[in-house]
């Protein structure tokens, strides 16, 4: 009797709880706002760090300039920013008239990223909020001017940033990348799960660095066991090799895309470009 009683003022406790935390996380959600001029935001995203995603956020970007569009490319990774180095961009926002950062451009990209506002020997240590508050910045406090996309390259791994990103803007859908070795693909899938959560479309996966070219014979150099799969990954979009001319081009400043604009690589990048437009004209 006594036991069953305890019961039910737990359970209608839990229930209580539950609403009041409903009600908390209503009221302390942001709410979404549209980027002013921009019409469709992209997020790229990883489960680790150095599978490639800022190399592929890049050439992605590039590629869909080079199609006409008029892009945007926000590095939101605050901790390890790279755009400035693979786009070679050294110089620093400039403000407008009311305050705004304009963001540089190269290769008809504009870019911003917090490594042009801090310098190259300076560390960032912040903690959660202040993050947050400096990719709001990024994205708020900058006059982008007219869109179509804008690319944001997010750091690895499932954080506050990837949270943030979703509860502040309105964002069109994510392309996940990732290498096919197992502890990639496990933080990827549980990437996915986190942006299904969201309710973001997973556009799918670019899988990078599976195997190489053969410079003599052109024979194709497996780096992976066949059955390391990325089969329980949302569609793979397109498989990128490892290749010496990437990794220098990443260093030159100079995307893959625009120093080879006629290699198989860009070609892959163009087929992914178009891919993503289509499924963005369909929403
Ligand atoms: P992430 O953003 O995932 O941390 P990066 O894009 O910064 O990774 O890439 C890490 C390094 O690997 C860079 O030096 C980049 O040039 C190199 N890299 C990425 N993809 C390839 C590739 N397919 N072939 C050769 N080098 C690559």
């Amino acid at each position: 009797m006594l036991g069953s009683h305890i019961n039910f003022s737990l359970r209608s406790y839990a229930t209580k709880l539950n609403h009041h935390q409903k009600l908390l996380m209503a009221r302390s959600l942001p709410k979404k706002e549209t980027l002013f001029g921009v019409k469709d935001i992209i997020v790229v995203a990883s489960g680790k760090g150095g599978v490639g995603k800022s190399t592929i956020a890049a050439n992605f970007a590039c590629t869909l300039a080079r199609l006409g569009k008029r892009v945007g490319l926000l590095d939101g990774d605050i901790f390890g920013p790279s755009i400035p180095l693979l786009m070679n961009i050294q110089s620093e926002p400039l403000l407008n008239d009311k305050n705004l950062m304009i963001p540089p451009e190269n290769y008809n990209v504009k870019c911003l990223s917090m490594g042009m506002l801090t310098p190259l020997d300076g560390s960032i240590i912040w903690r959660g909020p202040l993050v947050m508050s400096a990719i709001q910045r990024l994205l708020k406090g900058t006059d982008w001017g007219l869109l179509d996309i804008l690319v944001i390259d997010t750091p690895p791994g499932t954080g506050d940033v990837h949270l943030s990103l979703n509860q502040h803007v309105p964002v069109t859908g994510v392309i996940l990348v990732s290498t096919p070795h197992t502890a990639s693909i496990q933080v990827t899938i549980r990437g996915a799960k986190m942006y299904e959560k969201m309710n973001v479309p997973i556009f799918g996966v670019v899988e990078n660095m599976r195997y190489s070219i053969c410079e003599n014979c052109k024979s194709r150099i497996e780096f992976f066991k066949k059955d390391v799969s990325m089969e329980s990954l949302p569609l793979k979009l397109i498989s990128i090799p490892l290749d010496a001319h990437i990794a220098d081009c990443s260093e030159a400043g100079v995307p893959m895309v625009v120093k080879y604009p006629n290699s198989e690589y860009a070609n892959q990048f163009k087929r992914l470009a178009k891919e993503i437009c289509s499924l963005i004209e369909k929403k």
